[in-house]
């Protein structure tokens, strides 16, 4: 090794040093400052996230053993008065092909679902209007009424407080709702004028009000986030104390004004990944679907890096093509509900299980 090799390989050791330090400090205070978190995502190497994975692994076993909680996800309408700037169903993609499920087909999904084995359904829509309170109440209340053992989760956007109080009523559990990006310029960049960072945490906090066990994320390397964007995110993590979050890296569709922007990274989505369990060491985190998306295995290394939870759909197959929020999104193989037998053995093949239950937070 010549001598300024040595001195890179010096260097490299002493910020890998730095970073351990910090991830020891995040797992014993469970809290770092704005500067540490931005120091931590910025300085982080490959060694340091083979000793943050280790630390995540564990903490996620001393809570929840090896299982890993599958919930059913059913797309039930990608209408949408929404223009994200990143999404595939914005309104003015003229290409998307819309659908609608009616409470009917929702209910045979859950059928369905629950032979299976689900024991939780999560209802993800876009913002479609002809979902008033009252309809989506219904539905809720009949799955609620039939399937007693199952947890109900609603992943339906921005409503108002009286709506969110009308569907927990009917008996919804829980409800995800990503916050995207904490920063509000950031936030600005990503989504059209109508729609505010400001609103968007004012749900997440009226839903934790109203007793929901709540859901909230992120993407990973969406266009223009910063290092500094990210720490912001983990405070505000820190501060709203979710049940679960969901976080996947961001991929650009091709239909949208961020078609040509980079994707998101497997290596940055895992280290959060890890970075979450210690931060909140009982939240439910799942390994999502656009983890699976960017990278065959992606899955398997979510679960490895802390995540316990997998979502496959449930959606009538001839539908689940249309609900593309990015290109090349999965739907098919272990992504299928069908395909719970697959999705098992990969389980197996890295020593966890899938558990049949509700798989309620443990972070309450
Ligand atoms: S991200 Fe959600 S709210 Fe935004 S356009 Fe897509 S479906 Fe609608």
């Amino acid at each position: 090794m010549s001598a300024g090799h040595l001195d890179a390989a010096v260097n490299a050791d002493k910020s890998t040093g730095r970073i351990t330090e910090l991830i020891d400090q995040l797992e014993d205070r469970r809290s770092l400052t704005r500067e540490e978190w931005t120091e931590l995502i910025r300085g982080r190497n490959k060694q340091a996230a083979e000793y943050l994975f280790e630390r995540a692994r564990e903490t996620r076993i001393r809570h929840y053993g090896h299982d890993v909680y599958i919930r059913g996800l059913i797309e039930f309408t990608n209408y949408c008065r929404n223009d994200c700037l990143y999404c595939g169903i914005r309104k003015s993609n003229p290409n998307a092909e819309r659908y609608r499920l009616t409470p009917d087909e929702i209910l045979a999904c859950c059928e369905h679902g629950y032979e299976l084995g689900f024991r939780t359904f999560v209802l993800q829509g876009g913002e479609d209007g002809w979902f008033t309170d009252s309809r989506l109440a219904d539905i809720v209340s009949s799955i609620h009424s039939r399937w007693q053992d199952c947890a109900v989760t609603l992943s339906v956007g921005e409503r108002s407080r009286e709506s969110y109080r009308i569907l927990k009523e009917a008996g919804a559990d829980r409800f995800l709702l990503r916050h995207e990006t904490y920063d509000h310029e950031h936030y600005s960049r990503l989504h059209p004028p109508s729609l505010s960072a400001q609103e968007r945490q004012r749900c997440l906090w009226d839903l934790k009000d109203l007793g929901y066990q709540v859901g909230t994320g992120f993407m990973v390397g969406s266009p223009f986030q910063t290092p500094e964007n990210l720490a912001d995110d983990m405070l505000f993590l820190e501060k709203l104390d979710p049940q679960m979050v969901g976080i996947g890296p961001f991929i650009p569709h091709h239909d949208t004004p961020f078609a040509d922007q980079p994707a998101g990274t497997l290596e940055l989505t895992l280290f959060l990944l890890g970075l979450i369990r210690l931060l909140l060491p009982k939240v439910l985190l799942p390994a999502t679907t656009a983890l699976g998306t960017i990278a065959p295995d992606g899955r398997e290394r979510g679960i490895l890096a802390g995540a316990n939870v997998v979502m496959p759909n449930l959606s009538p197959a001839q539908v689940r093509e249309k609900y593309l929020l990015y290109d090349n999104k999965l739907c098919t193989g272990s992504e299928a509900a069908e395909s719970l037998k697959d999705l098992e053995s990969r389980m197996q093949a890295i020593g966890y299980r899938i558990a049949v239950c509700r798989g309620d937070s443990l972070n309450m």
